[in-house]
């Protein structure tokens, strides 16, 4: 029996050989909202979220849409500085609206996703990216080693297939996966989050990321991979009610505009930038939408230095959309068959990211991983650190902090590795300032001795010279006793 198990665990070694560097796998669930595992049956999820650790959600970036987000997590870098500053932009240069394509993932050439770093950090490192955004893209001029690029009818289970297979790939084993999903985002912007359909659509991210389980336990994985389970944001819905048409406001022929509802991203024409403006602004006063000039945009947004984010920014009110929902409403009842009407929902995202609805998830379990173990939420700019940590790769330079996720490594306390290095490098200043000051009054107190000494003395010697010296007279007295 003995025998014959140890020949089986020889032939299954023996038919795949594991990569040597850690193992990662990022699995992204298009708009799975955070609280998902309380509104939704996901009992697979809810029970393997335990056996890890999670983040009640993720603090996203601005706006809070899917290729700013997933470049951000790719990255640790904030849309202004990566330069996928929406699901489109403008480009002036071009006078076109740019959607997705090699140019909008390559505002800076220095800027290299995880899955390339990866790659570079050492021979026998193998990245996949199966439909992540951006992902099947040369980056410096070099492609992925495994790359499946987007396809929305490709089957959920066989994309698990085609991960497991990756990394029991006998010549180029991956270490790293990046694996997408863009549901429930498709489905929930056509029939809101609430409908059977999304519903449906959840219950079967939770069974696919059951059968990841399974597949990692079949292969006996488990101990050998870390695997993180993410969003990019949530999503909330809207009715027909609360649409708004922005560009009533405006004069044909004055502007352009880039991106989707809720925010909209103006380019006035030349000589027309105040008159787009002031109109937008005046608008904005009577109806559900805030205009911001590239100047007012919000610091904490980490979105205006950069060419390609807008001179105006329309921002409408949460549970409110613009103009390009009121045309793909239409659209989509038409296409799916069903009567568009004032109770009609859907799905939206993009607002702030302090709203609420807006968050995403995070669960994450492997071989560094603390179990049944909850953190404080944490920044999607961090996940870079994080995923460099796992990798064992050093992180280049970007807007992250691994400090705000150290506590989800076995073997760290409850306070960050940052937090203890700062109370430790304190105290040993305030033990140098206190030993800094006994000296300097030891010091004191040794001169005034001596000067008492050396006063007394000649005192004791020249009398008439120190009569006048009090501490010598009064010291002279009881020595002379
Ligand atoms: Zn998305």
């Amino acid at each position: 029996m003995i025998l014959k198990i140890f020949l089986e665990c020889l032939v299954a070694h023996l038919a795949y050989s594991l990569s040597q560097s850690p193992i990662l796998i990022v699995v992204s669930y298009d708009a799975f909202r955070y609280d998902f595992f309380d509104t939704k049956s996901v009992p697979h999820m809810n029970r393997l979220r335990k056996l890890g650790t999670y983040s009640d959600y993720l603090i996203n970036v601005f706006p809070t849409k899917t290729f700013p987000n997933h470049h951000s997590i790719a990255t640790g870098l904030y849309p202004d500085i990566h330069g996928v500053v929406g699901n489109s932009y403008f480009n002036k240069s071009t006078n076109s609206v740019v959607h997705i394509n090699y140019e909008m993932f390559h505002f800076d050439e220095k800027v290299v996703p995880i899955w390339r770093q990866n790659e570079d950090a050492g021979k026998g490192r193998h990245s996949g990216v199966v439909m992540w955004p951006g992902g099947c893209y040369p980056y410096q001029g070099k492609q992925v080693t495994y790359c499946k690029d987007y396809d929305h009818n490709f089957d959920w289970f066989k994309r698990v297939d085609l991960v497991i297979g990756w990394i029991k790939d006998p010549k180029k084993p991956a270490n790293l996966i990046m694996l997408y999903f863009d549901e429930p985002d498709t489905d929930g912007h056509i029939y809101g989050i609430n409908s059977d359909v999304v519903n449906k659509l959840i219950n079967k991210l939770d069974n696919i990321t059951l059968y990841l389980q399974q597949q990692l336990e079949k292969n006996n994985l488990t101990g050998k991979v870390t695997v993180v389970h993410l969003s990019d944001h949530g999503m909330l819905d809207v009715k027909p009610p609360n649409f708004i048409n922005v560009t009533q406001y405006l004069t044909p022929g004055t502007y352009t505009y880039a991106g989707s509802t809720p925010v909209l991203q103006f380019h006035p024409k030349k000589g027309f930038e105040t008159e787009v403006y002031q109109k937008l602004k005046n608008a904005s006063s009577q109806d559900h939408f805030t205009v911001y000039k590239k100047e007012e945009f919000l610091p904490r947004w980490h979105y205006k230095d950069n060419p390609r984010s807008p001179p105006i920014l329309v921002l409408a009110e949460v549970g409110y959309g613009l103009d390009d929902l009121i045309i793909s409403a239409k659209q989509n009842a038409e296409k799916n068959h069903y009567k568009l009407t004032n109770q009609s929902t859907f799905g939206v995202h993009g607002y702030d990211y302090t709203v609420k609805e807006m968050r995403p998830f995070f669960m994450a379990r492997g071989p560094k991983i603390k179990v049944n173990h909850k953190v404080p939420p944490f920044n999607t700019v961090d996940l870079f650190n994080f995923f460099c940590a796992i990798l064992e790769i050093a992180p280049t330079k970007n807007n992250g902090s691994l400090a705000n996720v150290e506590d989800i490594f076995v073997g760290t306390s409850g306070y960050s590795l940052t937090t203890i290095l700062t109370i430790t490098a304190g105290g040993i200043v305030v033990s140098l300032i206190l030993i800094s000051c006994a000296a300097v009054l030891t010091l004191m107190m040794i001169k005034r001795q001596q000067s008492i000494t050396t006063t007394a003395a000649l005192n004791k010697r020249f009398p008439q010279t120190f009569q006048t010296s009090i501490e010598a007279q009064h010291l002279l007295e009881p020595e002379d006793a």
